[in-house]
């Protein structure tokens, strides 16, 4: 897969007003990013307060400690993402002052995040400026940052996660949804913060880790176009997790052609620092998750939709359980490719693909062994018909037949012998012939009741039963 240079040159001065925050909606965007620059970025933080209130939103140190010395914080997440290559430094120290804006100004009763941006001195090029204001109800969302550029506005929410979803917006990057409706060819309708495990999507609260392998690509921290091939023939893939550096395949891309997102893009990930909010047995770490992506415009500003690929799942299902796994099989209609995950083992993954509607071939991986069919005894009742004795055997689903011994007994006599062999889901009588011993026992009269056993050919599990004998 192969993506247009960045295009930040173009639109550097893209105004805030239309940058993306809760709501905002771009009807076109170029999905073009630009890397996390290498070393040191410089942040400049200022966080106000209304000039008619005297209480600010933040003291310095809960700023600095989300930004910068927190247990978890974003320069550390920044590093993690980059592989060590870059980190946030405070080149200006953290400050609080009062807006010129009271609390009834029009700006904060309409939320204009651009009259606080432009009430603060600019910042060098190639410095980041974030301004946090008190909390303002009237905007459409925690933040706001430029798509591309060097400026957010944060109002008034503070966590990591918010503050590094809004500096990858500076690097380009758009949202990541999730479909909310989803028809036969594959293409979805969908949200636009709806995807649980890109911070592109959700970046609130402690959910979201690392951007999706596609974002990975755009941002260039996956960077060789031998990582993320385009597969359009039918084989066996090895995908190795997204957010980890090094060599090797990282995205799987399918093209769509004539899909207004026109590819399905798959990855699997590990569980890592930034990237640990799920449990270790979660399908994000032990499946593939599968998005629609688009290079070319991003539909409403969402570059990547997430796919509810498992097929158990729908639209309405938790989105944290919709990664394809192990042997399940997800079909994108567009683009008539076939997916099943064969395997997961640390953390790569074995991705079986057919295109073009072809279909899958069977893979030893995969092939479920239908469960042995087991026989009960059916009834309560066992009849003396002659020398023999009848009753009926019931054989469940699954493979079949059912056969084996069965045995008779009086106490610990044994009074009759025979075998049985009924159809899986059948039911059928069988029967069991008088020993000598039976036939002495039948002779003196009727016993009441008989125990009967089924003996499975080739081991199972015995069964036996007491029957009333008419
Ligand atoms: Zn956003």
């Amino acid at each position: 897969m192969r993506r247009a240079r960045s295009r930040q040159s173009l639109v550097a001065t893209a105004c805030l007003a239309i940058l993306i925050a809760a709501m905002s909606i771009l009807p076109t965007n170029p999905a073009a990013a630009n890397p996390v620059p290498s070393g040191n970025i410089a942040v400049t933080v200022k966080i106000l307060r209304w000039s008619d209130q005297a209480s600010y939103p933040f003291t310095v140190n809960q700023v600095r400690d989300t930004l910068f010395d927190g247990a978890q914080n974003t320069s550390d997440y920044f590093t993690a993402l980059t592989n060590g290559d870059s980190a946030l430094v405070e080149v200006t120290p953290i400050e609080q002052i009062p807006s010129v804006h009271a609390s009834t100004d029009p700006a904060v009763i309409n939320c204009d995040p651009d009259a606080f941006l432009s009430e603060v001195p600019p910042v060098p090029p190639g410095e980041r400026l974030i301004v946090i204001t008190p909390h303002m109800s009237s905007c459409p969302g925690n933040g706001l940052g430029d798509i591309p550029g060097t400026q957010v506005f944060i109002n008034g929410v503070l966590n990591w996660r918010l503050m590094a979803h809004e500096l990858l917006h500076n690097q380009g990057l758009n949202h990541a949804g999730a479909c909310t409706s989803i028809n036969a060819a594959g293409d979805c309708s969908g949200n636009s913060y709806g995807d649980p495990f890109d911070v592109m999507g959700a970046s609130t609260g402690a959910s979201a880790g690392f951007p999706s392998a596609f974002n990975l690509m755009l941002l260039e921290e996956i960077a060789s176009p031998a990582q993320t091939p385009d597969i359009t023939s039918d084989g066996v893939y090895k995908l190795k997790p997204a957010n980890q550096p090094g060599s090797g395949v990282r995205l799987l891309a399918i093209p769509r052609p004539g899909g207004q997102y026109e590819y399905l893009i798959l990855e699997t990930r590990v569980k890592r620092a930034y990237d640990n909010f799920r449990s270790s047995g979660s399908r994000l770490y032990h499946g593939v998750s599968v998005r629609l992506a688009s290079l070319n415009d991003s539909p409403n500003g969402i570059s990547t939709l997430l796919v509810p690929a498992n097929p158990k799942a729908s639209t309405s299902s938790d989105r944290t359980s919709w990664p394809l796994g192990t042997c399940e099989v997800y079909k994108d209609g567009r683009s008539g490719a076939s997916i099943r995950l064969l395997t997961i083992d640390s953390g790569i993954a074995k991705v079986q693909v057919a295109v073009n509607g072809h279909r899958l071939k069977n893979r030893a991986e995969c092939q479920k062994t239908k469960p042995k069919a087991h026989a009960k005894i059916a009834g309560s009742t066992l009849k003396v018909s002659g020398k023999k004795l009848k009753f009926s055997v019931k054989c469940s689903a699954g493979k079949g037949p059912c056969k084996g011994k069965i045995v008779i007994k009086h106490g610990k006599k044994t009074v009759a012998k025979g075998s049985y062999k009924v159809k899986a889901k059948h039911k059928a009588k069988v029967k069991a012939k008088l020993t000598a011993k039976g036939k002495k026992v039948v002779k003196k009269g009727k016993p009441k009741k008989l125990k009967v056993f089924l003996k499975p050919k080739g081991g199972g599990k015995n069964v036996s039963k007491k029957l009333k004998v008419r």
